[in-house]
C-alpha cells in the first residue's frame, strides 16, 4: 500500500509521488459514446459482452469432431454466438498457425455480423502473439521473453513489441495476450521462459517499453493492438514449481516484488489484464476481490478490463471447491471485479451467458458491476477503433515478415544470447572443423519453444521456411567438409514429461575424433503450462552423459544451452571449455548465434537471474545478508552456477570514477551517479551498466543489495563514456511492518560493477 500524503518522522519518510496514476485511457468524449452505447443494450446484449469464446467453437468438424483442413467457419454457430448470444470476444487460432489469407478469411466472418449491422457491438479478437507474432505464418519470431529480458535493452523491447504489434494488425487482429509480467522467481515453472526473469525493476523496464511496442506512444492506431497483462498475480510463484498449483507470497513480497511490473504496466496505459488461474495464499486468483477491485481498479486506477484465463469460470466449481455451482462462480468472479470470461467452448458459453443473466435478473450480480464491466470492455473497443467498420486489409502490412523486422528480431538474439564461460576457446576460426552435436542442434522447434505455430510449439510441419538450425547456420559458415553432425541425443516427451535418449555415441565418438571442437548443444523440449511440468531442475542425465562423454574425447567442448528454464548443468561446467545461454532465441537465433561464436559480433547478454547450482537451493540476487551469515565458517551461503546480471564478452570494461553530486540526501531529493566506462578490449562492444542499491539498516530485514537502475551502452574498442544515474529518494523505499511504503534515514551503499560508494539518507 502507497499512503496519498507525506507523513515525515525523525526517522521514517513516506512518499507517494510514485503511485500517482501517469496515463489515462479515456476521454469524456469516449465515456459519453460508452453511456449512449450502454443505453441501447439489453440484458443480454451486455452479458454478451462480457463473454469469450474460442474460434474452434466457430469451426466446422467431421464426425469424428475434428476441425476440418482447412478450416471451415460454420455460419450457424457465427449467428448463434455473435447474433443470438451477442459474444463480445473471439480468441485464439483453430489447432495451428495460419495464413494471412486465413486470417483474413477467420475475421470476414467474425467481423461480418457487425459490418452487417447484425450486431451491434464490434468483436475484440485476441491472440497469444508472444514471442512475435507466433499463429501467423511468416510471422517473424523473436526470442521469447526471457531472452529479450537478457538484453537489457528496453529499446529493443520497444521495438519488438512494435514489430509484433505491426504483424498482428496485419492479422486482422487487434489484441495481445502479451506480455507476461510474472516475476521468474521459480526456476522449475514450465513459463519461466515467458517472463522477463526474476527481478521487478528489470521487468518493469523491459514491460513498459514492450506495451509501448504493443500500444503505440502516441495511441493505438492501425498499426497497433491493446496489450494484456499476464497473469495477475503471483501465478509464476507454485510452491511445487508444477503449473497453476498453489503459491503463497506475503504481503510485502507482493508489494515489493509482484506487483510493480503489473503497476509501471497499468501506469503506462496497459488496456487490458488476464487475471492468474492459480490459488494465491488460499485464495483463487478469479475470487480474489482485494486484488482484483481493491488493488487493481481503486488503488491503482486501471481502467481497461480484466479477462479472466482459460475456463477459469466453472473451475471455481470444478477445481477449486469455492463455488457450489457454475452459476455461483461466475457470480464470484464478475463480483471479485473480473469482467470478461474466457469461456471457451460450446456449449459452455450458452450456459455461461443464460446463468450470468439469471444473475443479473434475481440481483446476484448488480447492473451497476455488469455495467462498469462492459463500459470497460466498450472503452477499450472504442480505443482500438473497432466500431469504425473498417477491416485490415493484410496487403497494406507490406513490412509484414520484411527484412527491415527481420533484422530486428536477428538484433534482440544477438543482444540477449549470453557468454558463461570462456576458457579462450571462442571466437572460434572458420577454419576450424567443428563437430555439431546434442538433441538441440538441429531443429527449428527448440530454437522457438511453445507458442510457436501451435500451442507447444513442437509440431516441427510448422517450422518456417527459410529459417535454419544451428547445424545448418554452421554448415553455412564452414562447409559441409568442416561441420560434421552428429545427433548423441534425442529430447522428446513421454508421457507428458520430457525424456532424451543417447543415439549413437559411436558415431558421436568417431567423429569428435575427427573434429577441433565439439559445439554441443543441450536443453529443454518445447512445452509451456501443464505439459511443461517436471519433476526436477535438474538437466536430465542422459545429456549431463553426453556432456561427459564429449569431454573424454579430449576435445574442447563449447555447450550451448538452448532452454527455457535455467536447468541445472553442474556437472558439465568444468568439463566444457565455454558454456553460451541461449535462452529460446526464436528463428534467428541460430543465425545470432553463430555470428557469435565465429566473433562477427560481440556478447552483450546478461542472465536476467541467478542460475542456480543446485537443485535444492533456489536463491535470488536479492537475498538478504542472513542467507550469507555463516559463509566465513565454510556452511552453505548464496552460491549461484551464475549470478543475476552476469555476462561475459570478447572485450573488457573497466569502471572507474564511480562518484555522486553529492554524499547526503533529505526527503524528495535525489543523487545524481556518475560512472566511466572504457572498453579496453580490442573488439567493439556493448554494456549493460547497472546500478544496485544496498540499505545497511532497516526497521525489517533489508536486501543484501537490489536493481534501481541500468543503462545499456555502446562502446568502441579503447573507446570511455561516462554514464549518470540518478537515485530518487523513492529508490531507497522498501514495504514496512504495516505495510507501507518508506524510506527510512540512514546510510545506503551504491555499486557499479565492482566500484561502491556509500551516501546518506539524512
Ligand atoms: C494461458 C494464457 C493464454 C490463454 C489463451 C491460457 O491457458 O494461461 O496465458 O493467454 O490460455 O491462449
Amino acid at each position: 500500500m502507497r499512503i496519498n500524503c507525506a507523513i515525515f518522522s525523525l526517522f521514517i519518510l513516506v512518499s507517494s509521488s510514485s503511485w500517482a496514476q501517469q496515463h489515462s485511457i479515456s476521454s469524456p468524449e469516449i465515456e459519453s459514446k460508452i453511456s449512449d452505447l450502454l443505453d441501447k443494450m439489453s440484458v443480454v446484449e451486455k452479458v454478451g459482452q462480457t463473454c469469450q469464446i474460442t474460434l474452434d467453437a466457430l469451426l466446422e468438424r467431421d464426425s469424428f469432431g475434428n476441425a476440418i483442413e482447412p478450416l471451415i467457419i460454420d455460419p450457424k454457430k457465427i449467428q448463434e454466438a455473435i447474433i443470438e448470444y451477442g459474444v463480445g470476444s473471439i480468441l485464439n487460432v483453430g489447432g495451428h498457425t495460419l495464413r494471412l489469407d486465413e486470417w483474413e478469411y477467420v475475421m470476414n466472418h467474425v467481423h461480418g455480423p457487425y459490418l452487417d449491422k447484425k450486431s451491434k457491438t464490434p468483436i475484440i479478437y485476441g491472440i497469444d502473439a508472444i514471442h512475435g507474432v507466433n499463429y501467423t505464418i511468416g510471422g517473424t519470431l523473436f526470442p521469447q521473453e526471457i531472452g529479450l529480458a537478457a538484453t537489457w535493452n528496453p529499446e529493443l523491447a520497444l521495438q519488438f513489441g512494435e514489430v509484433t504489434a505491426y504483424e498482428t494488425r496485419a492479422s486482422g487482429i487487434h489484441w495481445n495476450f502479451s506480455p507476461v509480467l510474472d516475476l521468474g522467481r521459480q526456476p522449475l515453472w514450465s513459463r519461466t521462459f515467458e517472463t522477463l526473469g526474476e527481478d521487478p525493476f528489470l521487468a518493469s523496464e523491459m514491460g513498459k517499453a514492450i506495451i509501448n511496442g504493443y500500444q503505440g506512444e502516441n495511441g493505438v492506431d492501425s498499426e497497433h493492438v491493446a496489450a494484456c497483462l499476464k497473469h495477475f498475480v503471483g501465478y509464476s510463484n507454485p510452491m511445487s514449481g508444477r503449473d497453476r498449483t498453489p503459491a503463497w507470497i506475503p504481503e510485502k513480497y507482493m508489494e515489493e516484488l509482484y506487483f510493480p511490473p503489473f503497476k509501471a504496466a497499468v501506469d503506462e496505459g496497459a488496456l487490458t489484464v488476464m487475471i492468474n488461474s492459480g490459488i494465491v495464499n488460499g485464495i483463487p486468483g478469479h475470487q480474489n476481490y482485494h486484488l482484483l477491485t481493491e488493488v487493481l481498479k481503486e488503488d491503482w486506477g486501471f481502467e481497461g478490463f480484466a479477462v479472466s484465463d482459460w475456463e477459469d469460470f466453472n473451475l471455481l466449481k470444478s477445481v477449486h471447491r469455492t463455488a457450489k455451482t457454475n452459476k455461483e462462480g461466475i457470480i464470484m468472479a464478475i463480483n471479485a471485479g473480473l469482467d470478461m470470461s474466457m469461456v471457451p467452448y460450446g456449449p459452455q458459453y450458452q450456459e455461461y451467458c443464460k446463468l450470468m443473466i439469471e444473475a443479473v435478473k434475481e440481483g446476484s450480480i448488480t447492473l451497476e458491476r455488469l455495467d462498469d464491466a462492459v463500459r470497460r470492455i466498450l472503452r477499450v473497443k472504442l480505443i482500438l477503433g473497432l466500431y469504425e467498420k473498417e477491416m485490415n486489409q493484410a496487403k497494406s502490412y507490406t513490412d509484414f515478415g520484411s527484412k527491415k523486422h527481420h533484422e530486428i528480431a536477428l538484433n534482440s538474439a544477438l543482444e540477449s544470447i549470453t557468454l558463461l564461460k570462456n576458457e579462450d576457446i571462442l571466437p572460434l576460426q572458420k577454419d576450424q572443423k567443428v563437430l555439431v552435436s546434442g538433441p538441440t542442434s538441429d531443429n527449428l522447434i527448440f530454437l522457438n519453444g511453445a507458442w510457436t505455430h501451435t500451442w507447444q510449439g513442437d509440431n516441427v510441419k510448422f517450422n518456417t521456411q527459410g529459417r535454419f538450425t544451428i547445424r545448418e547456420e554452421l554448415e553455412q559458415i564452414l562447409g559441409a567438409e568442416n561441420c560434421l553432425f552428429s545427433q548423441g541425443a534425442e529430447l522428446f516427451n513421454i508421457n507428458g514429461y520430457e525424456a532424451t535418449q543417447l543415439v549413437d555415441i559411436k558415431d558421436f565418438k568417431s567423429k569428435a575424433a575427427q573434429s577441433d571442437v565439439i559445439l554441443l548443444c543441450l536443453g529443454e523440449y518445447p512445452s509451456t503450462e501443464k505439459p511443461g511440468d517436471i519433476r526436477s531442475l535438474n538437466l536430465n542425465p542422459e545429456q549431463i552423459e553426453l556432456a561427459k562423454i564429449a569431454h573424454e574425447t579430449g576435445k574442447p567442448v563449447v555447450l550451448v544451452l538452448v532452454e527455457g528454464r535455467p536447468r541445472i548443468i553442474r556437472d558439465a561446467v568444468e568439463n566444457s571449455s565455454a558454456i553460451v545461454q541461449a535462452y529460446l532465441p526464436g528463428d534467428f537465433g541460430a543465425k545470432a548465434l553463430s555470428k557469435l561464436l565465429f566473433g562477427e559480433a560481440n556478447f552483450s547478454g546478461k542472465l536476467p537471474y541467478s542460475y542456480p547450482k543446485y537443485d535444492g537451493q533456489i536463491e535470488f540476487y536479492d537475498h538478504p545478508r542472513s542467507v550469507d551469515r555463516h559463509k566465513s565458517d565454510g556452511f552453505t551461503a548464496y552460491d549461484p552456477q551464475w549470478d543475476f546480471g552476469f555476462g561475459l564478452s570478447y572485450t573488457n570494461y573497466e569502471y572507474s570514477n564511480l562518484s555522486f553530486d553529492k554524499s547526503e540526501i533529505s526527503q524528495r531529493d535525489s543523487i545524481i551517479v556518475s560512472v566511466t566506462i572504457e572498453n579496453t578490449g580490442d573488439m567493439d562492444g556493448m554494456e549493460a551498466v547497472q546500478m544496485y542499491i544496498s540499505d545497511h539498516f532497516a526497521s525489517l530485514v533489508p536486501n543484501g543489495k537490489t536493481l534501481k537502475s541500468f543503462n545499456k551502452i555502446s562502446l568502441k574498442a579503447g573507446e570511455q563514456t561516462t554514464i549518470q544515474f540518478v537515485i530518487s529518494h523513492e529508490d531507497l523505499e522498501f514495504v514496512n511492518a504495516e505495510g507501507i511504503w518508506v524510506s527510512e534515514l540512514g546510510l545506503f551503499t551504491v555499486s557499479v560493477g565492482e566500484l561502491t560508494r556509500d551516501f546518506k539518507l539524512k
